[in-house]
């Protein structure tokens, strides 16, 4: 029997619709999901006003979503029920770099919600290994933002190297780099300083422990960043602008780390004697891996770390569009509103 459910589809250039389509049927080695919630993310964005092109066209977009296994075959390990978050980095877990666990990088690495089918559907089918069990105490929504609002800046302050005592600050304070406050709390941050041109954000990084908050509307972010610490240890930039990323170089003192996050298609002529004379590092950092959600989870489980701030939205799934529109336009003045099926 054919089964009807609703999906957000992407027909080209801003076009995006609610529309009635067939729940997709399980190959051998997939699972079929049935979300529970969904994230909007700005990368999603970034693609639907064609900075960035999707695979296919048309595709549902979305690649944060949590839910419960429909259907998966007897030799998995999951069962109908079970509560799932999805990896949207589908890796092949055979190249060089699925060797070494830098399963971000994976040769034939498949972006769910951009390469194929995401999560802004009642259903998905994916394989199982995209599949991560959610751990009973984590909320659906919290577990959908999970896989990328949460795990990219998790992913990016590993490899930073943060160890306790260093300071830091964040340049971007939105539904993704929010969650760096928190995060290098936990990790033992000395100095947290938040940067961002919408104070209701500068807020919400006070409430996860930000020392120290600049609005660079108000207040140039270098020249209190110098006086505060003389420098950070290690800065990250959440943006993806020139502007802030020149920013994120000056506040770094010698010796430190500049770890860009923020896309951008743009290039850049970089301050040479500044990164030269100072022995200034840059490192990028992109996606996560199955290890670092893996260990996120953990820690939410355990209480360690705990995002409740992060989530400023509920919706339901025709409400969609609307936001898009607001984000597109630039009048979307939340930090992550998350679908609920
Ligand atoms: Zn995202
Ligand atoms: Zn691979």
């Amino acid at each position: 029997m054919l089964r009807i459910m609703k999906a957000i589809v992407y027909a080209g250039l801003l076009r995006l619709s609610v529309e009635d389509t067939p729940v997709p049927e399980p190959k051998p080695g997939q699972v079929l999901v049935r979300l529970k919630s969904a994230g909007i993310c700005g990368s999603d964005v970034n693609y639907i006003k064609g900075e960035f092109q999707y695979s296919k066209i048309p595709i549902i977009p979305g690649h944060e979503g949590a839910g419960v296994v429909e259907i998966a075959e007897d030799s998995s390990e999951l069962r109908e029920g079970d509560r799932v978050v999805i990896n949207y980095v589908s890796s092949c877990g055979e190249c060089e770099y699925c060797k070494i666990r830098r399963d971000n990088l994976c040769n034939n690495v498949e972006l769910i919600g951009f390469d194929r089918d995401g999560t802004w559907a009642e259903y998905i089918i994916v394989s199982e290994k995209s599949l991560m069990k959610l751990p009973d105490n984590i909320s659906f929504e919290e577990g959908a933002i999970s896989g990328c609002a949460l795990v990219t800046p998790f992913h990016a302050i590993k490899i930073s190297r943060l160890s306790p005592g260093e300071s830091v600050a964040i340049i971007g304070l939105g539904g993704v780099g929010i969650n760096a406050v928190p995060i290098a709390r936990m990790m033992g941050a000395s100095k947290i300083i938040g940067v961002d041109i919408h104070s209701p954000k500068l807020e919400v990084a006070r409430k996860y422990g930000a020392d120290l908050v600049v609005n660079p509307l108000e207040t140039d972010p270098v020249e209190v960043v110098k006086e505060e610490t003389g420098g950070v240890d290690v800065s990250f930039e959440f943006v993806g602008s020139i502007n802030t990323i020149l920013q994120a170089l000056k506040i770094t003192k010698k010796g430190g780390r500049v770890v860009l996050v923020g896309l951008t298609r743009s290039s850049l002529t970089l301050p040479l004697p500044d990164l030269l004379f100072n022995e200034k590092t840059i490192i990028t950092s992109i996606d996560h891996t199955r290890e670092d959600l893996k260990e996120l989870l953990g820690l939410m489980e355990r209480r360690a770390l705990n995002f409740q701030n992060s989530i400023s939205g509920v919706v339901d799934i025709a409400q969609v569009p609307k936001i898009i529109d607001e984000m597109v336009s630039g009048r979307y003045s939340g930090l992550r509103t998350v679908i609920r099926f």
